[in-house]
Parts: structure tokens; sequence; C-alpha cells
């Protein structure tokens, strides 16, 4: 159970500054009519700056719209930034949640530790966010399978182009509607192994959400469009035979019998929110699930025998997601029959209805934010 201070408690952390242009309900409503993913945004972000001798301070809630920056701001250059993404929900009686937000709060500070960049107390991060959806809680959808994506983010704004972490930081939280992340809905998609690239090696920054592990997965990311496919799935950096993720979601095996397999937190892999309760889920269905290593190997001849019924991959921007074909420099597998098997359609339903309300919440994930 989650012992955060209520919502109420927490929103006047940041208050309303500035005047706030709101569009009109024609306008929201349009937007709202057509929803993608992450091209719309709400009236307002959420804003506060460290300074090093200060720490945090000018916490506040304003406008929506471009930031100054000079040429020289540190960030630009050396990619000091770390980012978070969590969702809003709309329950049938109106009211807005979210999903285990102190997870994604306590995973932002392990990013920060990782980037040398300070640590936000998590009163601070989750106040950020119910000031944010309290304020633009129109924005929040009220249609099947759409969310408000909200996304708090701090990076360098020092001006100064010598390398070191920088001792100012920004830290901003934005709110943007969303519909279903992948636009053919729940169906399965084709994911590409990359032997040539990865997005994380021992040491590295894998294990944070941070820009330059997204940067570093583009190239290979087009590399799997060119081939078909709609994600790419990284190996790991040292032998480049183990399975460790996509570019921005875990990655699930399930085997015939039943049980599940998923790559272990070896330090390149980003430890999911959607991962762990996946495990949890699972776990309490009765289901064995082994943090453990997946040779890519092993787990082709196991798709090629029948040993492997399912593979799905999971975060929370595209939920669960089933994956329908593997390929890479030189194979070529389809998994199911085009058709998400039992065990991914049961947890997305199970995940999404606690989410959306519709499903009773024994773990206490839900946080009501409106
Ligand atoms: C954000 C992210 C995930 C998924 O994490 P969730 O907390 O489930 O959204 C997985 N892998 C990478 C590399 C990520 O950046």
């Amino acid at each position: 159970m989650s012992t955060i201070a209520p919502a109420a408690d927490l929103a006047a952390r940041f208050p309303v500054h500035g005047d706030v242009q709101r569009r009109s309900d024609a306008a929201r409503a349009e937007v709202l009519g057509r929803l993608s993913f992450g091209v719309d945004f709400t009236d307002h972000m959420a804003r506060a700056i460290y300074t090093v001798g200060q720490g945090w301070h000018d916490r506040e809630l304003v406008p929506y719209g471009p930031l100054r920056l000079t040429p020289a701001t540190s960030v630009l250059h050396y990619g000091q930034e770390i980012f978070e993404g969590l969702k809003a929900y709309r329950h049938a009686d109106g009211s807005i949640w979210t999903f285990r937000p102190e997870q994604n709060a306590a995973r932002f500070n392990r990013s920060a530790r990782r980037l040398a960049m300070p640590e936000l107390p998590e009163e601070d991060f989750l106040g950020s966010i119910v000031a944010l959806v309290s304020a633009d809680r129109e924005w929040v959808p009220d249609t099947e399978g759409a969310t408000l994506y909200i996304r708090p983010f701090a990076f360098a704004s020092e001006e100064f182009l010598g390398v070191r972490s920088a001792h100012e930081i920004t830290y901003l939280v934005i709110g943007s509607p969303v519909g279903p992340y992948f636009r053919k809905g729940f169906k399965p998609v084709a994911i590409w192994v990359s032997t040539d690239y990865h997005r994380a090696g021992p040491g590295g920054t894998g294990a944070a959400k941070t820009a330059g592990n997204y940067a570093a997965s583009l190239l290979p990311q087009d590399e799997a469009c060119a081939q078909g496919c709609e994600q790419v799935c990284f190996l790991d950096g040292a032998t480049n035979t183990l399975l460790e993720e996509l570019g921005g979601m875990n990655v699930f095996v399930v085997d015939a019998e039943g049980s599940v397999r998923t790559p272990w937190l070896s330090g390149t892999i980003l430890e999911g929110v959607t991962r762990s309760s996946v495990i949890q889920l699972l776990r309490d269905e009765g289901r064995t699930v082994t943090e453990t290593q997946v040779p890519l190997a092993d787990l082709l001849d196991d798709i090629r025998s029948g040993r492997v019924a399912e593979l799905f991959a999971c975060g929370t921007a595209a939920v669960v997601t089933p994956i329908g074909r593997l390929a890479g420099r030189d194979f070529d597998l389809t998994i199911g029959a085009g058709e998400p098997g039992p065990v991914t359609s049961g947890l997305y339903h199970h995940l999404t209805d606690i989410q959306y309300g519709r499903a009773a919440d024994p773990y206490g994930w839900l946080y009501r934010l409106v």
C-alpha cells in the first residue's frame, strides 16, 4: 500500500503563476476527438529550478509554452537529462487516477543519481503532477483506451560549455492527451533484433531513463522500420547474445506450459513499472515467473519447436503489446497466428481494468489525482 500524502495536501506546492490562456471548449473537443500519441499538449506546465547552494526553488504552475534557452545551455551539448512517463486515467465516475506514481518518483531519483543530477523530493514529484492534472483536468480524455500522458523531466539548464554536472537544473512536467500508442490497437507487432547496435553497456546508463539511451536507439529503430518491423529489440552489449529489451519497453516470454520468463535486471535494462506490475499479476495468477538470462539462440529454438507460445512487450505508453514476429539478420519467425495469445490478452485486460477502475485494486496501485 502506498504511504504517500493525499493529492489535496500536495497541490499547493506548485501555485499557479501567469495568465493562462485556456483553450476554448470547442478547441479542446477538437483535439480530444482525434487523439494520436504525443502531438497535443495541455494548457499548463509545472516547473521548478534547482541551483547549487540553494536547492529546489520557484515551484510553480505556468502556461504551457516555449522555453527561453541560450545556445550555450548545457543540455544541448552534453545531454544531461532524465525523464519519466506515467498516465492519468479517467474513471467512469469522472475521478482521475494515476498508477504507482511513487515508483516513478523513486526511479526519477535513481536516474538523477546516475546522471549526476540533484534528487527531487517525492512530494515535489507528486505535487507537480497533482497540480498539473488538477488545473488541466478537462484534458483527461474519457474515451476507451485514451489517457493523459504525463511527462516529468529535468535537464541541465545552466549556460556553460565546460564539462561537469550543471549548477542549474530545470524540472518540468507537461501533459499530452493520447490515444493508443500503436495505431493498429491491440494487434501483434513485429520486432527486429539488432545485432549491430546496442542501447546500453556495462557501467553505462541503460538502467536510467535518460535522453541519450533513446538517441542511441533511433538508428537501429530506423533499421527495424526498414525491415518492416515496428520496434527494435536489443541484445546485451557485452556478449551480443542475451535478449535485453526494446527501445522503450521490457520484454517477456511465455512458455507453452504457461510459465513466464523475462530478462533479469542486469544493470543495462530499465526497470519498468509495468514490468514489475506484470510480474506481480502473473505470480498472483499462480504462474511461475523467472527473471533470468534469455539467450537469443535458445529463444529462437524454442519458438521453432513450439516450446514458446507467446512473446510480449510492456511499458506505460503501450501497456502490454503482443509480439507476433521476431526477425533478425538470419531469422524471421512468426509467433501465434497473428492473434494475441491468451496470457498476453489476459494481462492487458487485467492491467487496464485496474487502471481504469473496472477491476479491484488489491495492491493499492492507484493514486487519486482529482
Ligand atoms: C520507460 C521504459 C520502459 C518501460 O517502463 P515503464 O515504467 O513500464 O513505463 C522500458 N524500457 C525502457 C528503455 C524505458 O525507457
